[in-house]
């Protein structure tokens, strides 16, 4: 940090008159060696983390956020990147530079570096009170739900259970020291149970507890909090000079502004809402055939789904996983980057690794250069976090005719082999290893000036296509016979268990569909008002929620309290982006399955006109270049059998 004042004030006192290079570039490189450091210990922090790591980290934060800040309200740096912006039409820059000097500037001046003193004195109150509120606000969901337990003594109530469903349950009962199961709201209980328990009343209940959290009064009530944020949202974004918060939000998105946001979610909702109505209808039909003789309600949903499901396709992960041998789907995985790309995978023991488990390999090109270190990482271990993610240790970036290249992770959580068994993949874990492998050949394959812009450096709303891209093969009938073998028999996949697993992943994909739109409206209807709320948070959200309406709708219940992911996490105006990246990536994907999946020229086209070129232009530039026209619905329609 030190390093990187010292490199910050020589821009700052540079007695020449500010310019792209000596001001901007000269930014842009400033703090390497920060990040040096930084980048090795934030990704040991998620995949090898101990005590000492994490006092070290504890220590750290703070002084890397009082360093960030300091920077971001230097004015007189402020001053030399406005000077800089102010000529940029007479500058002759390139694409990528232009896109270096607005981020640079916007990433200022969106942070009210252009405000007057007394703006941004207000500015800086905002801020600070808006953090305080969705930081209480996540508190509160957390509270609320980890305060909700149901003892249970009469096993007869948890009839349908799975037998190792219970056994949690068993255990959380033994953790409070008590005899019996206990039912909570947390993940890991509320989904299961809603799918499997056949006791009526009491999916009832705990479905009333989960939808009533946080709007019932009491300490952890977040029905206030929500308008106060949307509201504080709105002052911030007017102070800055916008008319909504969805307007400042989405300037840097591939989806631009509200009304293309809307067009998207308006577009799918008309094709898809007729196809979940008749899912309700078919799930509906199937309870009265199974005796119920009432209208399924939101609390039934799972539970009638989950059972016509099994009925119709009978298939689980036990049937596949022998099929998806772990080494087997990585020379699939890393096989079809060879086939569409060229490139080469070289495990080379000579670079150091930070865990034995983990496996470093140099990827080549066709021509034998250079391209990245890959390091894989697959199974649990304890100090690593849960989930799967791809991240880089170093970026890529060029000075002249250096091309320096970078070094990639991707860290999985898959079962480890045992003594008698090799690690087997269940097939979702066969599309996470997928996922995470396209956002690592975003990385990889990158070639950019400036490592602000390079590889997975892109808008929000774009970074999923290269890696939901890649999902799509996991289902391709030719992929898989390449590699999944049975691990005993050697048997191929059968092809009525690859078609099934088609079938299968489309069933009541309408009605989910429409419930991500309904969340999706909802974010938009607190993001877009330009004026104070004042009314009934409750009313506004059925509201806005009223024409994705397809099960009965609760009176009482309520989302808004509980949206952690827009009122206290990163998504707010921007829940959209997971539709958006769905209809890119069936869009994309549409161009393989007409020219081939394995089809070269098209590969190559993806991977010069998007893999290479991560932030440097707009993405809806970059991928007009690889598809010819803007993408549309029509693609993931055809995916999901609703066209
Ligand atoms: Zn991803």
């Amino acid at each position: 940090m030190k390093q990187h004042d010292i490199e910050i004030n020589a821009i700052v006192n540079n007695p020449q008159a500010p310019t792209f290079e000596n001001t901007i570039v000269a930014l842009e490189k400033s703090g390497s060696l920060l990040m040096k450091v930084g980048a090795p210990l934030y990704n040991l922090l998620s995949s090898e983390s101990n005590d000492e790591l994490q006092k070290i980290a504890e220590k750290i934060s703070p002084l890397t956020t009082e360093h960030s800040n300091s920077i971001r309200l230097n004015e007189k740096l402020f001053t030399r990147i406005k000077a800089v912006n102010d000529q940029k039409d007479k500058l002759k820059l390139t694409p990528e530079q232009q896109m270096l000097l607005k981020d640079t500037y916007d990433g200022f001046a969106r942070n009210g570096a252009n405000l007057s003193d007394a703006d941004k004195a207000t500015y800086r109150e905002l801020s600070k009170e808006i953090n305080l509120l969705t930081l209480q606000y996540g508190q509160n969901v957390l509270k609320e739900t980890n305060k909700y337990s149901l003892l249970i003594t009469d096993r007869a109530l948890l009839n349908g259970l799975p037998a190792d469903f219970l056994d949690l349950l068993a255990s959380n009962a033994k953790k409070a020291g008590k005899t019996g199961w206990v039912l909570d709201l947390k993940a890991t209980c509320y989904g299961p149970f809603m799918k499997y328990a056949d006791n009526r009343d009491l999916r009832h209940e705990l479905y009333m507890a989960y939808n009533t959290k946080c709007m019932l009064g009491g300490e952890f009530d977040n029905t206030e909090n929500v308008r106060k944020i949307a509201n504080l949202r709105l002052k911030i974004a007017n102070l800055l000079g916008y008319k909504s918060y969805a307007d400042y939000e989405l300037v840097d998105r591939m989806a631009e502004n509200k009304t293309k946001v809307y067009d998207l979610l308006n577009k799918l909702l008309a094709a898809y809402k007729p196809v979940a109505e008749k899912e309700y209808a078919d799930v509906q039909a199937y309870a009265n055939k199974k005796g119920a003789y009432f209208a399924v309600q939101p609390w039934d949903w799972s539970y009638y789904s989950e059972k016509l499901k099994d009925e119709k396709f009978a298939i689980n992960d036990e049937m596949l996983k022998p099929y998806f041998e772990l080494e087997h789907v990585k020379k699939g995985v890393f096989g079809l980057a060879s086939r569409l790309y060229g490139i080469k995978f070289t495990k080379n023991t000579k670079i150091p690794v930070y865990n034995p488990e983990v496996d470093a390999y140099d990827v080549t090109d066709e021509k034998g250069n250079f391209l990245a270190v890959l390091y894989t990482d697959f199974h649990p271990r304890d100090g690593k976090r849960a989930g799967a993610w791809m991240n880089d240790f170093k970026p890529q970036w060029m000075d002249g005719k250096t091309d320096s290249r970078p070094q990639i992770t991707i860290v999985m959580n898959f079962t480890r082999p045992t003594s008698t068994k090799p690690a087997l993949l269940t097939y979702d874990e066969v599309k996470t290893f997928l996922h995470e492998f396209g956002h690592s050949l975003h990385g990889m394959l990158t070639r950019c000036t400036y490592q602000s812009l390079s590889g997975t450096a892109v808008y929000r709303d774009f970074v999923e296509l290269p890696s939901q891209l890649m999902e799509n093969w996991a289902s391709e009938k030719e992929f898989l016979d390449g590699f999944a073998v049975h691990y005993k028999t050697g048997e191929k996949i059968p092809a009525e268990l690859i078609q099934k697993i088609k079938d299968s992943e489309n069933f009541n994909v309408a009605y989910a569909c429409i419930r991500q739109l309904s969340f999706c409206y909802l974010d938009m209807a607190w993001h877009t008002i330009e004026k104070p709320f004042t009314g009934d948070v409750i009313s506004n959200e059925k509201q806005a929620m009223a024409s994705t309406q397809v099960l009965p709708v609760v009176a009482n219940t309520s989302m808004s309290p509980t949206f952690s992911h827009i009122f206290s996490g990163g998504y707010a105006a921007g829940y959209y982006s997971y539709k958006w990246a769905e209809v890119l990536d069936a869009d994309a994907f549409s161009v393989f399955a007409k020219n081939g999946i394995f089809d070269k020229k098209t590969a190559e086209s993806f991977r010069k006109n998007i893999l290479e070129k991560g932030g440097t232009e707009h993405p809806m530039t970059l991928y007009k270049r690889f598809r010819g026209q803007e993408p549309t619905i029509d693609a993931l329609l055809r995916r999901n059998g609703v066209k």
